[in-house]
C-alpha cells in the first residue's frame, strides 16, 4: 500500500553513468533535504507546509544571523512523542516493556476484529493545577469535556455526518464511555474532580532538577495520581511554547506519570477554551495516544515510508493543519486529515476508524484492563453518558426550534441551559416532574455550535447541537 517518493536521486542513479553533473545535483538534493528537515524539526512544522521562500527568509537568514525567530513556539500541538522518547531515556527499562506489551497488543488488534462489544466506561479523575485563577476552570467546562468524549468515542459527535462519503464505513464506534470517578482510591465519595493552586508556571511541561514532570508529583508544586491502573488521570496545567496536550502510550511511563496533560485552554466545549482548539478534541486525541495510537501520520520522519500501523487509515507523509478541504492527496493517496489523531482544528475533526478502534480496544484489554469493570463510576454524583444520563436532542442540526427529550423523569429542581462555546447562556428552561420533552425557541441564536446541559437533582448531563438556516 505505500508509495515510495519518486526522488530525483533515484532517477539520476537509474540513468546509465553518473557523470559530474549527476553527482552535483545529488550532493544538491540532499543537502536541500537536510536543510528541510532540520527546519521542518527545528520550528515543528510539517515538511510539506514550509515553501521554500518562507524557509530562505524566515529560517535560513536567521540561522546565519544566530538565531531562530521563533524558538517559543518550535513545539508540535502535542508533546506525546517527545514525552515517550523523553521516557525511553529516563526509563530504559520501560522500552523494553512497552515493546512486550506492543507485541501482546498486536494479534487482538486485528482490523476486521470489529464485532460489537459491551460498551466499556472508563472511570476519570481530572487534576486542575492552576497558577492564575482563569487555570482553574470551571465544574461545567470539566463536564463539557466528558460530554465531547462520550460524543467522540461512540460516534455520536454532531460532525459525524461530516466524514467525506469515502471514509464513511470505516468510521467506528469505539464503544468506550468515560466518567467522573463518583468514589477515589480510598473509597470516598468525589466528583472526581481534584483543585490544587500552584507556585509554578506552565507546570503543564515543567521538569524537575531529577528529571520528574512537575505536574505529577504533590511534592513537586503538582497532584500526585490516583491509582493509575483504576483511573484514567488527566493533568489540566498550562503548557508552554504552543502545545495542546500530552498522553502517555501504555507502558511508557511509571505508574506515577501514566495519564494524559491537556492545557485548560484547551479541554472541555464551554468556558476557557481558545479556538480554534475550542470543542473538546484534543482529549479526544490525547486519549487515543493513551489507548496506543499513533499520529495518522505515524512518525514524525516526514516519509511515506513509517505508518501509524492501522490498516484502514490511508499512508499519509505528515501533519495537517486548520481546516482542509476534502480531498487532499498525500503519497498517493487521499489524505484522512479529519482523523481525530492528526492536527486539524477541533471543528474539522470527526472520526476514528475501526482499525484506530481495534487497536484501542487490544490496549484496553492487555495493557490497561485496570479500568474495565469499575464500580467507581455507578455511585458518582456526576453521572454523563449517553446511555444513562438522559435526553437528547432533535432535529440536530436544529434551527429554529430545539425539542430536548428526557428519558426519565427529572429530579427536581431541573432546568435545561444552552451555552455558546465560550460558556456564554444564551438560554435557560425548568423543567417540571411530569417533563417528558421542553421545547427551546432558538431562531434568536446565532449559526454554530452549541451545548444543551441539563441539571436534574444532583446529575448534570451536555449534549452539543448545530444551529444553522
Ligand atoms: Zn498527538
Amino acid at each position: 500500500m505505500k508509495k515510495q517518493k519518486a526522488r530525483y536521486s533515484a532517477r539520476l542513479l537509474q540513468q546509465t553513468k553518473p557523470t559530474k553533473k549527476t553527482y552535483f545535483l545529488l550532493f544538491l538534493e540532499s543537502m536541500t533535504d537536510c536543510f528541510l528537515n532540520i527546519f521542518a524539526i527545528k520550528t515543528g512544522l510539517p515538511r510539506q507546509t514550509l515553501p521554500v521562500p518562507v524557509i530562505f527568509f524566515r529560517y535560513f537568514i536567521p540561522v546565519f544571523l544566530g538565531a531562530l525567530p521563533y524558538p517559543a513556539a518550535a513545539q508540535s500541538p502535542c508533546l506525546a512523542g517527545r514525552l515517550a522518547e523523553r521516557n525511553a531515556m529516563r526509563f530504559p527499562q520501560l522500552a523494553q516493556k512497552r515493546q512486550l506489551l506492543h507485541k501482546e497488543m498486536e494479534p487482538a488488534g486485528i482490523p476486521c476484529n470489529t464485532a460489537p462489544r459491551t460498551v466499556v466506561t472508563i472511570p476519570v479523575v481530572v487534576h486542575v493545577l492552576y497558577k492564575e485563577a482563569q487555570e482553574n476552570i470551571s465544574d461545567g467546562q470539566i463536564f463539557s469535556q466528558i460530554a465531547v468524549l462520550n460524543q467522540d468515542f461512540r460516534k455520536l459527535n454532531a460532525n459525524a455526518n461530516t466524514v467525506p462519503p469515502p471514509f464513511v464505513p470505516f468510521a467506528a464506534d469505539v464503544e468506550l464511555e468515560f466518567c467522573l470517578a463518583g468514589r477515589d482510591p480510598s473509597g470516598q465519595l468525589t466528583n472526581g474532580i481534584t483543585r490544587r493552586q500552584t507556585d509554578w508556571s506552565n507546570i503543564g511541561d515543567l521538569t524537575a532538577p531529577d528529571g520528574r514532570p512537575r505536574i505529577h508529583y504533590a511534592e513537586l508544586g503538582g497532584t500526585d495520581a490516583w491509582d493509575t491502573e483504576h483511573y484514567l488521570n488527566i493533568w489540566i496545567g498550562s503548557i508552554g511554547g504552543g502545545a495542546l496536550g500530552s498522553a502517555s502510550f501504555p507502558g511508557a511511563a511509571p505508574p506515577e506519570e501514566d495519564g494524559v496533560i491537556i492545557d485548560p485552554r484547551y479541554f472541555g466545549a464551554i468556558g476557557q477554551v481558545t479556538a480554534p482548539h475550542h470543542l473538546g478534541r484534543t482529549a479526544t486525541h490525547e486519549i487515543g495516544h493513551y489507548f496506543n495510537l499513533n499520529h495518522i501520520w505515524g512518525g514524525d520522519s516526514n516519509s511515506c515510508d513509517d505508518d501509524d500501523d492501522v490498516s484502514d487509515t490511508p499512508v499519509q507523509r505528515s501533519a495537517y493543519l486548520g481546516c482542509p478541504a476534502f480531498p487532499q492527496m498525500s503519497c498517493g493517496h487521499s489524505a484522512m486529515f479529519m482523523n481525530f489523531m492528526d492536527y486539524t482544528d477541533d471543528a474539522c475533526m470527526s472520526l476514528f476508524t475501526l482499525g484506530q478502534k481495534a487497536r484501542m480496544r487490544a490496549a484496553l484489554t492487555t495493557a490497561r484492563p485496570g479500568l474495565m469493570g469499575n464500580t467507581v463510576c455507578s455511585s458518582t454524583a456526576v453521572q454523563e453518558s449517553p446511555e444513562r444520563a438522559g435526553f437528547h436532542l432533535t432535529p440536530n442540526p436544529s434551527r429554529d426550534e430545539l425539542w430536548i427529550h428526557l428519558k426519565e423523569t427529572p429530579t427536581l429542581p431541573a432546568q435545561i441551559t444552552i451555552y455558546d462555546v465560550s460558556g456564554k447562556v444564551w438560554a435557560t428552561q425548568a423543567a417540571r416532574e411530569s417533563t417528558a420533552s421542553i421545547r427551546m425557541d432558538i431562531s434568536a441564536l446565532p449559526n454554530g455550535f452549541y451545548l444543551a446541559a441539563l441539571t436534574s437533582g444532583a446529575s448534570y448531563a451536555v449534549r452539543p447541537f448545530i444551529r444553522s438556516f
